[in-house]
C-alpha cells in the first residue's frame, strides 16, 4: 500500500445539516435572538483589522453596561463560561492560596475542583442545594480561614436559587480577600451590580439571558484582581487563558493603540455577543429585568394550577431559572422526552444531587416571552395527563 492511498476511501454519507426547530427552555443555551444569528453570518473581518478592533472596543463598552461596571478590563473570553470560570481562578490564585467557595450547588462544586486543579487550598462553605448563604455565615468563614479568594455563584442554574449580595464585598474587603462572582445565569436577566456590590472579578456566559449561542464568555477585572495579577509570583498555568498575554491583544497597550497578537478571535461569535449585548442596551436593564420577572410570575402561577411546585422559595428563587418539583409517582425523564419528542420543547432534569427530583426550566432573553410561558404551559399540562 503506498503512502498516498486513502485509509478512508469515500466520505460519510449523512443528510444535509438540519437541526429539528427547538424552544430551548432548558437551563442553557436559549433561543438566540433571531439579530443575533444574523451577526453570526457577517462578513469576515481580520483579527487585527482595525474594523474588527472597534467592534472588539463597543463590545467591551456593552459589556460594561450590561454589568454595570467601570473595570476597563471587561472583556468576552475566548471559550464557554467554563473557560472564563478557569481564567479567573488560574489568574487569581497561586499555589497554595486559600479559597474559598459557596458549595450550595454544581457550578459552586465546579469551582471548587478548578481551584485545586492550580493547587489552590480550597475550602468548601456548604450549604444544602437550594439554599443560599446568610451574611453571617460568610463572615464567619472569612474570619476562620482568611482566604485570599472567595467565590460565590450569584444564580445557582442547578437549583434555581439567587445569592443575595448586600454586604459581601464589604467584608471581603475588610478580610483583605478577592470576592470572586459567577454571574453566567444572571447577566442582563436579573439585576448584577458589579462594582455597587464591590465584585473583584466576574464572569458570565453568553447562551442564557443575553440570549446568544455559546462560545465566548465575559469576564472582568476590578483594580484590586488587576493588582494581585500584577504581583503573581508564579506563572499563570495555562498560555491560552493567561489574563495579562490575552490583555496584550483585546484591550492593547498604549491606550489600545498597540495590539498584539496572542489568539485568533473567534470572528463571528464577537459579532454576535456585540449584537446580544447591543439589543440588552436598546431594550435597557431595568426594562429587561422586569420582563424577566413578570413572565416567570406568569410562570410560577401556571404551575401552581397544574399542581406543580418550584424547589426554591420565592424570596430565593431566580427568574431565569425554575427548578420544578417533580411530583411523587411522575416518571420526569418521561415527561421531558414528550415535551421534546411531541411538542420540540426542551427542559432541562436536574443535576448531581437534585437528578431525578426536579425539571430546570429556563425563560432567558429573548424567550422570555408571554408566548413561550403559554406554549410551555400548555405542553406540561398535556405531557402530564
Ligand atoms: N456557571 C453556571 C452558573 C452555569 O450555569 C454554567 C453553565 O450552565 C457554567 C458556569 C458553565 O458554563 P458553560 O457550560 O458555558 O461552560
Amino acid at each position: 500500500m503506498s503512502l498516498e492511498s486513502f485509509v478512508y476511501p469515500k466520505p460519510p454519507s449523512f443528510a444535509p445539516l438540519d437541526p429539528p426547530p427547538r424552544l430551548l427552555c432548558g437551563p442553557g443555551p436559549c433561543n438566540p435572538h433571531p439579530r443575533v444569528l444574523q451577526a453570526l453570518g457577517a462578513t469576515e473581518l481580520g483579527h487585527l483589522d482595525p474594523s474588527f478592533l472597534k467592534i472588539m472596543d463597543e463590545t467591551k463598552e456593552l459589556l460594561k453596561y450590561v454589568w454595570q461596571t467601570k473595570n476597563e478590563f471587561t472583556i468576552p473570553v475566548s471559550g464557554t463560561g467554563t473557560a472564563a470560570m478557569e481564567a479567573c481562578v488560574f489568574n487569581l490564585l497561586e499555589p497554595g492560596e486559600k479559597f474559598l467557595v459557596g458549595c450550595n450547588g454544581y457550578f459552586g462544586e465546579r469551582l471548587g475542583q478548578i481551584g485545586e486543579r492550580c493547587a489552590a487550598t480550597v475550602i468548601r462553605m456548604e450549604k444544602p442545594w437550594g439554599k443560599v448563604f446568610s451574611l453571617e455565615e460568610i463572615a464567619e468563614q472569612l474570619e476562620r480561614h482568611r482566604p485570599q479568594v472567595l467565590a460565590l455563584v450569584h444564580a445557582e442554574t442547578s437549583t434555581g436559587a439567587c445569592q443575595p449580595m448586600q454586604g459581601i464585598g464589604d467584608l471581603c474587603r475588610k478580610y483583605n480577600c478577592l470576592l470572586l462572582l459567577d454571574t453566567v445565569t444572571s447577566i442582563s436577566g436579573i439585576p448584577v451590580y458589579i462594582d455597587n456590590w464591590k465584585v473583584d472579578a466576574a464572569y458570565a456566559g453568553t447562551q442564557k439571558c443575553l440570549s446568544c449561542p455559546p462560545g465566548m464568555a465575559p469576564l472582568t477585572f476590578g483594580p484590586r484582581a488587576l493588582e494581585k495579577l500584577k504581583s503573581r509570583k508564579s506563572q499563570v498555568p495555562s498560555y491560552y487563558l493567561d489574563m495579562s498575554l490575552v490583555a496584550s491583544y483585546l484591550l492593547g497597550e498604549n491606550g489600545g493603540s498597540k495590539r498584539s497578537y496572542h489568539h485568533t478571535a473567534p470572528i463571528n461569535m464577537c459579532y454576535a455577543v456585540r449584537e446580544a449585548l447591543y439589543i440588552a442596551a436598546e431594550e435597557g436593564l431595568e426594562k429587561r429585568w422586569k420582563r424577566h420577572r413578570e413572565n416567570a410570575e406568569v410562570f410560577w402561577n401556571g404551575l401552581k394550577q397544574l399542581g406543580l411546585e418550584p424547589l426554591v422559595d420565592k424570596e430565593h428563587r431566580l427568574t431565569s431559572l425554575t427548578t420544578v418539583k417533580i411530583p411523587q409517582g411522575v416518571d420526569g425523564k418521561e415527561v421531558i422526552s414528550i415535551l421534546l419528542n411531541e411538542y420540540n420543547i426542551e427542559v432541562g432534569g436536574g443535576l448531581g444531587e437534585l437528578a431525578g427530583k426536579v425539571w430546570r426550566v429556563g425563560l432567558m432573553g429573548y424567550n422570555s416571552r408571554p408566548d413561550v410561558v403559554l406554549t410551555l404551559l400548555a405542553a406540561f399540562e398535556n405531557a402530564l395527563r
